[in-house]
């Protein structure tokens, strides 16, 4: 597939890094970072984006309940709406801010037991119950394929998951994968060590 580079937004994942590593990465023009810890995010991000007003900033990573309001009041972008009472918490945080954030459905692609994310068979249902009883406006689907499997089947699985959805929003690939997920459709690509490097804490 050829793909126009405009279609593909870059988040660069700028977990574990802190201000004076980041800084450098927007001189050079990005502007769309990930984070996945809120209480991190919140430590590092207000200032640099004080600087830099048109930052978007999404997380990646769960999302406990009793953070939301700080997650809706800092993100842009939302990747890991997994379960109903999270949908119901964003869904009344949304109302009182009037504004929402872009909402991707975390799907575990894997059926991994530690992983987050709604299983496949559920998806169809999660996405439905978001809409009709939560209200919410959905963006996309996300998927984190397990590490020691390769990532096509479960991008394709994906790819299939919110097309028959209705769904645009596809977030897929890392820095290991994300070429193939571009052939294969993804508009959200999230990529962190091969741009800031390895990683010292893994997390
Ligand atoms: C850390 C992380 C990434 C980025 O991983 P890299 O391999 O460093 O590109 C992408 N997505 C999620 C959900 C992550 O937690």
């Amino acid at each position: 597939m050829n793909r126009d580079g405009a279609e593909v937004t870059l988040v660069a994942v700028s977990k574990t890094f802190a201000a004076a590593q980041i800084s450098p990465v927007i001189a050079a023009g990005q502007r769309v970072f990930g984070e996945n810890r809120v209480q991190e995010a919140l430590a590092k991000w207000p200032a640099l984006k004080a600087d830099t007003p048109d930052i978007k900033l999404h997380l990646i990573g769960p999302l406990q309940s009793n953070k939301t309001r700080d997650a809706v009041g800092l993100f842009d972008a939302i990747h890991t709406l997994d379960r109903p009472k999270l949908a119901r918490i964003l869904a009344d945080e949304i109302q009182a801010r009037g504004h929402a954030p872009a909402l991707f459905i975390q799907v575990n692609t894997g059926e991994e037991a530690q992983k987050a994310g709604v299983l496949p068979g559920a998806t169809d249902a999660f996405v439905a119950q978001c809409r009709d009883e939560f209200g919410l406006s959905i963006k996309g689907l996300m998927c984190l394929p397990p590490a020691a499997e390769a990532p096509a089947p479960h991008f394709a699985l994906l790819v299939k998951l919110a097309a028959r959805n209705g769904l645009t929003g596809l977030s897929m690939g890392m820095s290991a994968d994300f070429p193939e997920a571009v052939r294969m459709g993804a508009n959200f690509v999230r990529v962190g060590s091969a741009i800031f490097g390895a990683r010292e804490v893994k997390h």
